[in-house]
């Protein structure tokens, strides 16, 4: 088989060339070139900062090659991104000692449009890395309006009672995931649910925060 790989794999770079999973760069190898890992380097935050009450982590600030990786993962399905930051997220995390990671919902549409939830996926693989079981516990009660589109005052009352939770909890230490958090509206209103169903901390880790 390793003899196989040895001729097989030159044959499929040539063909499909690695390409940067950020910028789209020809690399020697699959990955996140130079230009942009140190881009994204530049952003680093790890500093929890709090919303509503709640502790956030996050890895990096909002913007540039952060902004394009997110991207790529959200809409272009890439999961390599994913792969790339759950592990240092977890370790974030970890001094928080949670019981649990539970991935902050998308509207089922959306999931649809782009065929998986990042937020589900990195959920998972933040589980696995901190050795925690990873529930979907909330659900998301009616279809809200992307935040991005309204102002301070309708994002509010966009996700006001927007989430629910599946089944009651006993005192757990949650961590809520999303990729990005910015007024921390939608996930105070995701923390608060959690809350109400018998959670007895939620603390936030999101890849980047905006704020
Ligand atoms: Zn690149």
């Amino acid at each position: 088989m390793k003899f196989l790989r040895s001729l097989w794999e030159p044959l499929v770079n040539f063909v499909f060339p690695p390409l940067c999973r950020v910028c789209e760069e020809r690399l020697s190898e699959e990955g996140i070139c130079e230009v942009c890992w140190e881009d994204i380097l530049k952003n680093l935050l790890l500093e929890p900062k709090t919303f509503y009450g709640f502790r956030v982590y996050s890895l990096f600030r909002y913007g540039g090659k952060v902004r394009e990786a997110i991207e790529q993962m959200k809409y272009g399905g890439i999961r390599a991104i994913a792969e790339v930051f759950a592990p240092s997220l977890a370790e974030l995390l970890k001094e928080e000692s949670p019981d649990v990671v539970v991935p902050l919902p998308l509207h089922p549409a959306r999931v649809r449009e782009r065929g998986f939830s990042q937020t589900v996926l990195l959920a998972k693989l933040m589980g696995r890395e901190l050795s925690v079981p990873v529930k979907k516990v909330i659900f998301r009660r009616r279809y809200t309006r992307p935040q991005a589109l309204l102002s301070a005052d309708e994002r509010s009352k966009n996700v006001a009672g927007a989430f629910s939770c599946l089944y009651r909890l006993s005192g757990e230490r949650v961590v809520l995931v999303d990729d990005v958090i910015t007024t921390g509206n939608t996930f105070y209103h995701a923390a608060s649910a959690l809350l109400s169903a018998g959670a007895g901390e939620v603390i936030g880790a999101t890849i980047a925060r905006g704020a």
